[in-house]
C-alpha cells in the first residue's frame, strides 16, 4: 500500500490540493474530510447578495472528487494525536496519517467587536462565509425600505478576500440605485487603505455618483461596538443607525488549526513557503485562507495555487525527493457593476522564509479604461469562476 494523506477541509484549498496530489501520484491514498454534503463557493456570492444569481449556481458537490478515487469523508476533524500521526473525527473514528494537510478556511472572530457574536450575527449578518448568512442578507436588502441606509463595516488586515467588501459595495451601490434609490450605502473601515482602492473609488463615482460614503479608521471608520437589535454601530466619531448592516468582523484560521496547535497567537498559521509544513507541527501542512501566506492574499485563486505547490512538494517527500522552491500567482477580479469588473494580479515566491511579492510581475486594471475593458474583464471573471471550480471540483 501507498503512503496515506488525510485532509481537514473541502474548499478551494483543500479539494485543490486532494485532486492535485492524487494527480501527481495515484498510489497515495487520499481522504478529504469534510462535513457538508456539498461546498458553497464564496467568489461570485456578492452577486447573490444583490439578487443577480442563484445560490444554486454557488454549489458543488465532492462527487468529481470521488471519480478520481479521493475519499469523501462526511465528518469533522475535532483533534490529532500527532504523535501517533492520527485524525480523530467527531464520531470518534480514526485516521492514520503519513501527512496531514489542514485547510479549514477561516472562523470570524466573535470576541473582537463586543456586542457582535454569533447571536448577532443572525441580525447583522456578516455573510463572509457563503450559505444561509449569503441569503440572511439578501432577504434583509429586499425588505428594506426605499431610503434605508446600508452600513457595510470592513475588517482590519489580515482577513478573507482583500477587495471582497469593496466589490460587495459596488454590488449593492447598484441593487440600491436600480432598486432603492433614496437609500444611501456608508461603508465604515477599519483600514486606511483598500486593495483597488483607486479603481472602486473611480467605479462608484461614474457609476453610482452621491451614493456610495466610505470612512477610513483614521475618520472613525473603526467599528467598536454593535447593539444588533438597535442595529447600531458605534466607532470612536459616533454611532450610525442602518436598516440593513452587514459587519465583517476580524477573522483567524478556522478553529481547528488552534485546537490541533498549527495557529499562533495571531489566529493564523506559520508555514514553511516551499513545502507549507507547519512551523509548529511536523508532517502537518496548512494551505488556504488559514495558512501565513506572507504577502499573498487569502484568496480562492491562492488557495488553488498553494494547493498545487503543496502537493507537488508532498508528493516528492513522500518519495524522498528534496522540493523545489515554487512560484505562485493570484489574480483577484471584482465586480463593479453586474457586467464589469476590474482586476489585480500578483506573483511570489519564498524570500527570507515567507511567500514575497515578485517586484514588478502583478498589477491591477488601467484606471480610467473604457466600459469595453470592464466589460471584457467581467467575461473574464465568470471565465475563471468556471475554470477554478472545474479545477477543484470537477
Ligand atoms: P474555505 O473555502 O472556507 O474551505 C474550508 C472548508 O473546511 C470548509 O468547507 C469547511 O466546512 C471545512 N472545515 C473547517 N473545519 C473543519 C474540520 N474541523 N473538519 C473538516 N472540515 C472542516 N477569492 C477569489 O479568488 N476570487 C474572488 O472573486 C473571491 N470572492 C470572494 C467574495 C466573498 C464575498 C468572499 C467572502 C470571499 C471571496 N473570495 C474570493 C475568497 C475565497 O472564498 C477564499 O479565499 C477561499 O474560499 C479560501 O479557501 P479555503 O479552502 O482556504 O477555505
Amino acid at each position: 500500500t501507498g503512503p496515506r494523506v488525510v485532509v481537514v477541509g473541502g474548499g478551494f484549498a483543500g479539494a485543490s490540493f486532494a485532486r492535485a496530489l492524487k494527480r501527481e501520484d495515484r498510489t497515495i491514498a487520499v481522504a478529504l474530510v469534510e462535513p457538508s454534503e456539498h461546498y458553497t463557493a464564496c467568489p461570485m456570492s456578492n452577486a447573490v447578495i444583490t439578487g443577480l444569481r442563484d445560490i444554486g449556481a454557488q454549489h458543488f458537490g465532492y462527487g468529481g472528487l470521488e471519480d478520481d478515487g479521493i475519499v469523501h469523508v462526511p465528518q469533522r476533524v475535532v483533534r490529532v494525536d500527532a504523535a501517533r500521526r492520527r485524525a480523530v473525527l467527531a464520531d470518534e473514528v480514526m485516521l492514520d496519517y503519513d501527512r496531514l494537510v489542514v485547510a479549514p478556511g477561516i472562523d470570524m472572530r466573535f470576541d473582537a467587536i463586543p456586542g457582535y457574536d454569533a447571536a448577532a450575527a443572525e441580525l447583522l449578518p456578516h455573510a463572509w462565509k457563503a450559505g444561509e448568512q449569503t441569503l440572511l442578507l439578501r432577504r434583509q436588502l429586499e425588505a428594506m425600505e426605499d431610503g434605508g441606509l446600508v452600513v457595510i463595516s470592513a475588517p482590519p488586515n489580515p482577513f478573507r478576500c482583500p477587495p471582497g467588501p469593496y466589490e460587495r459595495a459596488s454590488l449593492v451601490a447598484h441593487f440600491l440605485k436600480t432598486r432603492k434609490p433614496r437609500s444611501k450605502l456608508l461603508i465604515l473601515d477599519a483600514k486606511d487603505a483598500f486593495s483597488k482602492q483607486r479603481l472602486f473609488e473611480q467605479a462608484w463615482s461614474e457609476l453610482y455618483p452621491g451614493l456610495v460614503e466610505w470612512v477610513s479608521l483614521s475618520f472613525g471608520g473603526k467599528v467598536t461596538e454593535v447593539d444588533a437589535p438597535a442595529r447600531t454601530l458605534t466607532t470612536e466619531f459616533g454611532s450610525h443607525r442602518a436598516a440593513v448592516a452587514n459587519v465583517i468582523p476580524p477573522q483567524r484560521a478556522g478553529a481547528i488549526a488552534t485546537t490541533i496547535g498549527v495557529a499562533d497567537q495571531t489566529g493564523w498559521c506559520p508555514i514553511d513557503p516551499v513545502t507549507f509544513e507547519s512551523r509548529l507541527t511536523p508532517n502537518v501542512h496548512v494551505i488556504g485562507d488559514a495558512a501565513i501566506g506572507g504577502a499573498m492574499p487569502k484568496s480562492a485563486f491562492t488557495a488553488n495555487a498553494q494547493a498545487k505547490a503543496c502537493a507537488s512538494a508532498l508528493a516528492g517527500l513522500l518519495r524522498g525527493r528534496e522540493p523545489e522552491s515554487p512560484k505562485l500567482i493570484n489574480t483577484c477580479y471584482s465586480l463593479i457593476a453586474p457586467d464589469q469588473a476590474v482586476s489585480i494580479a500578483g506573483v511570489y515566491q519564498p524570500a527570507n522564509g515567507l511567500l514575497a511579492e515578485v517586484q514588478g510581475a502583478g498589477g491591477t486594471s488601467p484606471l480610467d479604461a473604457p466600459r469595453s475593458v470592464r466589460e471584457e474583464e467581467g467575461a473574464n471573471a465568470q471565465a475563471w469562476f468556471e475554470t477554478i471550480t472545474q479545477e477543484a471540483f470537477g
